[in-house]
């Protein structure tokens, strides 16, 4: 069997973001597919409350940077430092305001590089959320922007993204939306293949860039739209999914879910007649709804075990039991001896124990939670904990009290701490 990871494809919002106004993002991104290279503008409106004299970006160590400019900036520098979160070296990019300039702090940096390896084949150029493509805030790779895309490309290349085009000329493609600053998303070939289809209140578009369409990819239309239609009656009846767009850019690397209604699936031979393909795409699908835990301690199990749970309960739903309690075995056993949950130090272990607990021993404890309250208690509970958009374990155990009362709220408290 081969093995897949599910990189980290998660997202932390602060509850209070939506009361905080996104900062406004323009990127105008230079494709050259024939030396696999690119050069971007990038340039960032902080929020008007944003005063400060001093900001920091991250970038990815390989490209150059070409220059920083903002009004009222007194000066700006680069160096390399070891970024926690990408744990990789990056460069530093530091911004200074003179201390009594009133203007917007609005950001302009320039910089080029090669596209990284295994995010391009011969007519596939990939600009997503693990191409580590844009600049970052520390620690706010995945907070809301509100962005303008602007994609150049020469001729005989088309681009795409999780939505439509807002604009197109010849050469030229315009993208607007809302998404994690990490997660703006441009791919570039020489061709697109499009499978849509629409019904019971949601469209689905499946994307293959550089290849034809086979068998394959008309299943996994299917299966979208099947997962989907699962997913809005159950976990996500509150905010369900309309429109969705899944990515197959064939770059054969990973698959990772994005906030804006869309999966990023890389690799080429992608079969959801094969069970495990079928539990990654509703894994990634649900992330849609599994976001907003946060990602980086152990409470990033409310991200990843609900996944790989609401995919199991996808699993079941379509009449597969046997692979659903298989799954839980699996998890049961492998899981056994593991730390806790709660409390579990992630900086502490390696990620074989990481997988265990986070995505294993919760996937677990969603099991007994199940099994203790039934189908139709269980999966309102899902449905007021995903609308609820939490951050952190004691927030779900605070839902849980309301919902079904102190004495489970111990109970589960309880096996999570075991
Ligand atoms: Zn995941």
């Amino acid at each position: 069997m081969r093995i897949k990871l599910f990189y980290i494809c998660v997202v932390w919002l602060v509850s209070s973001m939506s009361c905080i106004a996104k900062n406004e993002v323009k990127v105008h991104l230079t494709v050259n597919p024939e030396k696999k290279s690119f050069t971007c503008k990038y340039q960032i409106k902080l929020q008007p409350k944003a005063k400060r004299s001093h900001f920091v970006f991250t970038l990815n160590k390989a490209f150059h940077v070409e220059g920083v400019r903002s009004k009222g900036q007194s000066k700006y520098e680069v160096r390399p430092f070891f970024d926690l979160f990408q744990k990789d070296t990056l460069k530093r990019i530091e911004v200074a305001f003179a201390n009594n300039s009133k203007s917007t702090r609005e950001v302009t940096i320039s910089y080029s590089g090669n596209v990284p390896e295994r995010f391009f084949t011969d007519n596939v150029l990939e600009f997503s959320a693990h191409t580590n493509w844009l600049p970052n805030i520390p620690g706010k790779e995945y907070e809301l922007v509100s962005y303008e895309l602007e994609v150049s490309v020469e001729d005989g290349y088309q681009v795409i993204s999780t939505s439509h085009p807002v604009g197109q000329k010849p050469g030229t493609y315009t993208f607007r939306g809302s998404a994690p600053n990490i997660e703006i998303t441009a791919i570039a070939a020489t061709e697109f293949e499009e499978l849509s289809t629409g019904s019971e209140g949601h469209t689905v578009s499946v994307y293959k860039a550089g290849r034809r369409m086979n068998a394959a990819d008309t299943t996994l239309l299917r299966h979208t739209r099947e997962a989907i239609a699962y997913f809005n009656q159950t976990i996500g009846k509150e905010h369900p999914i309309a429109t969705f767009t899944v990515l197959l850019p064939g770059t054969n690397r990973d698959a990772f879910g994005l906030l804006d209604n869309a999966v990023n699936i890389t690799y080429a031979d992608f079969n959801t007649n094969n069970v495990e393909d079928r539990l990654i795409l509703a894994h990634e699908i649900s992330h849609k709804w599994w976001a907003y835990g946060r990602w980086n301690d152990y409470n990033n199990w409310l991200n990843e075990a609900f996944a790989t749970y609401a995919s199991l309960l996808y699993l079941r739903a379509i009449g597969d039991t046997a692979t659903y309690e298989e799954e839980i075995a699996k998890r049961q056993a492998s899981s056994k001896n593991s730390p806790a949950l709660v409390g579990f130090d992630v900086s502490k272990h390696d990620y074989k124990t990481y997988r265990q607990v986070i995505y294993g021993k919760g996937t677990v404890a969603l099991y007994h939670l199940h099994k203790k309250i039934g189908d139709k208690r269980f999966l309102q509970l899902l449905s007021q904990v995903a609308a609820a958009k939490i951050a952190t374990t004691e927030e779900l155990l605070e839902k849980v009290e309301k919902l079904e009362g102190k004495e489970l709220r111990r109970w589960f408290e309880a096996t999570l701490k075991s």
